[in-house]
């Protein structure tokens, strides 16, 4: 925590707006709308309600295809099935790891050609960078295919100065306890198109029809972000450029304590942007290394420190197994090589000198 939370918390403790919304919710919405610069703005309970109420206002349902980053959290995808729609992955390229622009380009005109186009794209911005965003966006403008940014990881990044989610036709966002600001949980979904928002907001809220009585003509959603917790978030977000800079501090001591190292290597920063470095992220060459990306996780592991492999890509999740994937082996070879190691901002220099010396030792 910042420090600065317990006085809006405090605020709806003394005004009694606990729950539900209130005056911390309506600032959160606004403050947070104008930190990224979208138009409009939707405090919800958890990321994962932002995808699905989005992909419920574009219209995705029961046998609809919607495109999605192979490499990336569950949660990206899970909507796509609450819909009853079906996802189809796509593989990353190599310069930010996110979805690769010419496989969309062939994947969307080889279902063009068969006429059956997907009804929406959900693209992932991946441990605090964004995609190749314009690129992907004039792929979607192309065949008219609304695009909805998964900007969970990537709160406080750059794309060409603009903050990630405002690019397509809505953009999502996580609090929940591990991204780089957290209200406990819950997450927020931008757009600059009135409609969408209205329409979530009401989904949100159970969809209730404007009148007196509780009167229902469409199924809603408890999804909405409770005032007290709003007031976490409202702290929070004052905080968000102090972790980006915290964060790639911490990226840059790693750098400099490992880089020398044959076989390690660094999450790339693609030239589009700034990456926050959410996580700090190497690949492991076993071969120049001399030992494996799970011989160092388990070496950190053994001195109690914690450290991740990448997300296992979706293509290749039992739970997934019948879904569509175009291509896959850039995700799949950054899984097996992939580590992310401890980022916590209160991380200290002696902490992060004990997990270099620990890699460093392995050699
Ligand atoms: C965390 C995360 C989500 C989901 O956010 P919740 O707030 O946990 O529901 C979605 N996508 C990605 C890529 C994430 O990392």
């Amino acid at each position: 925590m910042s420090g600065r939370e317990m006085q809006y918390v405090q605020e709806a403790f003394d005004s009694n707006w606990i729950a539900p919304l209130g005056p911390n919710v309506t600032a959160f919405e606004q403050e947070f709308a104008a930190k990224v610069g979208a138009k409009h703005a939707l405090a919800l309970s958890a990321g994962t309600a932002a995808i699905h109420l989005a992909l419920i206002h574009l219209g995705v349902g029961p046998g609809d295809e919607v495109i999605v980053s192979t490499l990336t959290f569950a949660a990206s995808a899970n909507p796509v099935v609450y819909q009853g729609a079906k996802p189809v992955f796509i593989d990353s390229e190599r310069t930010s790891w996110n979805m690769d622009p010419d496989l969309l380009a062939e994947t969307l005109a080889r279902k063009a050609r068969q006429g059956r186009l997907p009804k929406a794209v959900i693209l992932v911005h991946l441990y605090g960078q964004t995609a190749d965003i314009d690129r992907i966006l004039a792929i979607c403008n192309k065949y008219d295919i609304p695009l909805i940014e998964d900007a969970a990881e990537a709160l406080g990044a750059r794309y060409k100065g603009r903050s990630p989610g405002v690019f397509g036709k809505a953009g999502i966002f996580s609090f929940n306890g591990n991204k780089i600001i957290t209200t406990s949980g819950g997450g927020m979904l931008v757009s600059d198109d009135a409609e969408l928002i209205a329409h979530a907001r009401k989904l949100a809220t159970q969809a209730r029809d404007p009148a007196p009585h509780y009167q229902h003509s469409e199924i809603g959603y408890n999804y909405r972000m409770s005032n007290v917790l709003a007031g976490i978030g409202r702290g929070q977000l004052q905080a968000l450029d102090d972790r980006v800079r915290r964060k790639r501090e911490i990226f840059e001591s790693y750098r400099r304590a490992l880089g020398d190292l044959p076989g390690i290597d660094f999450m790339p920063e693609a030239p589009w942007g700034l990456h926050t470095r959410w996580l700090t992220v190497i690949t492991v060459d076993p071969n120049r290394f001399g030992a494996t990306r799970e011989d160092i996780r388990l070496a950190l592991e053994a001195e109690n420190i914690e450290s991740r492999p990448l997300w296992k890509p979706m293509h290749l999740q039992p739970v997934f197994a019948g879904c569509e994937a175009v291509g896959g082996d850039v995700a799949e070879s950054l899984f097996t090589r992939g580590l992310c190691l401890p980022s916590g901002t209160a991380m200290s220099q002696s902490d992060i000198d004990r997990v270099v010396g620990i890699i460093r030792s392995m050699r």
